[in-house]
């Protein structure tokens, strides 16, 4: 597989991101990694293996767009560690992925599969492309170009990609599609599983949209729990209304949770008495963001990050709290659903002003286990009613949630530390055991 280093610089401030310069989103992750190597005194060797990922793949491929014109597309693949089972991870279009983003997200996966006890590695993937300028017709033909430019990098038992920003289960029908096209065999139905979070019509799982945002849930309840926090009454700030940020606040307003400031790549916007989470939801379906939305006021984005709500989930991109955020944070409990939203300075002030953190390789894991059921079915030929998935997802959620708790009393460690901690006993515990060849 080819390896290129390059762009390696953290994203710029934009006028919805923070204004201070980003960190490098590998080195957030190297530096959490590295409390959970001291914590547990993790082997030297170990370690190095897993401070770099195995492959990292750039292509450029061209792409004819529908008015004929053609243009040149950068697509990225990392593929972090392999050792419990196949490389699996999201592809993201958005127009600043680059290279460093990839590898953490891959190496996130890895750690959260770990975690969740799940026989995956982790990989991530992207197109440096902004989607939205694109319509459907252009976006399938740049899903099916990238596919078929990854060729075998990708397959059902070595590389299994899944949705992630700015791309759904119709960029995983297409891509399910493309591969199964251009793999000719017998076993048709076999290669399906290629991708998840496909559509339920092409074999996805019941469950599988909104398993990312009840996993966040899950966790929200388990915490309520403990603290004896009632959940009924209490408000909520989500940034980032897609996928994850949309089901979270949909499925908690069950409980009597209030949404009462929201905000995305277009703004922010608060509402006191509260938002209606499925109208909003309608909304950005129809309009591809916040945008225009009525009933509420706008704010600016210090002030979104200050308001005074119970539960904070961070659900758009990474590394959005820095130590200013974390500074205004007024939540009593930060629940990251996207990933890495939290950077090395906002960790720490958020702990220093007492206020708890649920770990994103925890936090979002359910929509990887339920990618994993699908993978399942699919693999047997099966296909699981609703309530199953959900059950199955629950106490899987719930059983990983109780782990990492007994993990942070045991090692006098923060949740974040004791997630990594689990993750990284088990990878030893293989490395140990199979040693390193030859
Ligand atoms: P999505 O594309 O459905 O939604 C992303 C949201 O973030 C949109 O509302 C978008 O407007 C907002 N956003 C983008 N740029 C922004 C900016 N600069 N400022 C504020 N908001 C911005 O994506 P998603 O699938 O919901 O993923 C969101 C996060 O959750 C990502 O970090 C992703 O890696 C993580 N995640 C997703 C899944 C999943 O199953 N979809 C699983 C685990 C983790």
């Amino acid at each position: 597989m080819a390896t290129k280093k390059e762009d390696t610089k953290s994203r710029e401030g934009s006028p919805v991101t923070a204004h201070h310069q980003r960190q490098n989103l590998f080195e957030v992750v190297t530096a959490q990694l590295h409390k959970a190597y001291d914590a547990i005194k993790l082997e030297s060797d170990i370690a190095a293996i897993l401070s770099q990922p195995k492959n990292e793949l750039i292509i450029h491929f061209p792409v004819r767009l529908k008015s004929g014109e053609v243009r040149m597309f950068k697509g990225y693949r990392v593929q972090h560690n392999n050792i419990l089972g196949p490389y699996k991870g999201g592809v993201r279009y958005h127009q600043d992925v680059y290279l460093d983003e990839c590898k953490a997200l891959a190496s996130w996966m890895t750690w959260k599969c770990a975690l969740a006890k799940l026989p995956y590695g982790g990989g991530k993937g992207g197109v440096k492309f902004d989607p939205r300028q694109y319509d459907a017709d252009d976006l399938e033909r740049i899903t099916r170009r990238f596919t078929h430019a990854l060729g075998t990098n990708i397959g059902p038992e070595y590389d299994i990609p899944a949705p992630d920003m700015g791309t759904n289960s119709q960029t995983m029908d297409w891509m399910m599609d493309t591969y199964v096209n251009i793999n000719s065999s017998v076993d048709r139905q076999g290669l399906k599983r290629v991708v998840t979070g496909k559509s339920i019509a092409c074999g996805g799982s019941q469950g599988r949209e909104a398993a990312t945002g009840q996993g966040v849930v899950y966790c929200i309840q388990e915490w309520a729990h403990a603290k004896r926090f009632n959940l009924d009454g209490s408000t909520l700030a989500v940034q980032g209304y897609g996928n994850v940020g949309s089901n979270a606040a949909r499925i908690l307003s069950r409980m009597g949770v209030t949404l009462t400031a929201v905000g995305d790549h277009t703004g922010y916007y608060r509402n006191p008495e509260g938002f209606n989470p499925h109208k909003l939801a309608d909304h950005v379906k129809r309009q591809r963001s916040l945008d225009g939305y009525p009933g509420g006021q706008k704010i600016s984005r210090e002030e979104f990050f200050a308001s005074e709500v119970d539960i904070f989930v961070p659900a758009a991109l990474e590394l959005q709290i820095g130590s200013d955020e974390a500074k205004e944070i007024r939540a009593k409990v930060v629940v990251e659903g996207a990933n890495g939203p939290t950077d090395t300075d906002g960790d720490r002030v958020l702990a220093e002003r007492g206020i708890d953190i649920i770990p994103d390789i925890l936090a979002n894991s359910g929509g990887v286990i339920v990618s994993y059921y699908e993978w399942l079915q699919n693999k047997r030929s099966e296909s699981w009613e609703a309530d199953e998935v959900v059950s199955r997802l629950e106490r899987r959620m719930r059983r990983n949630y109780q782990a990492v708790v007994d993990k942070a009393r045991d090692l006098k460690v923060d949740y974040r530390t004791a997630s990594y901690a689990i993750a990284l006993e088990r990878l030893r515990d293989v490395y140990r055991a199979r040693g390193i060849w030859p």
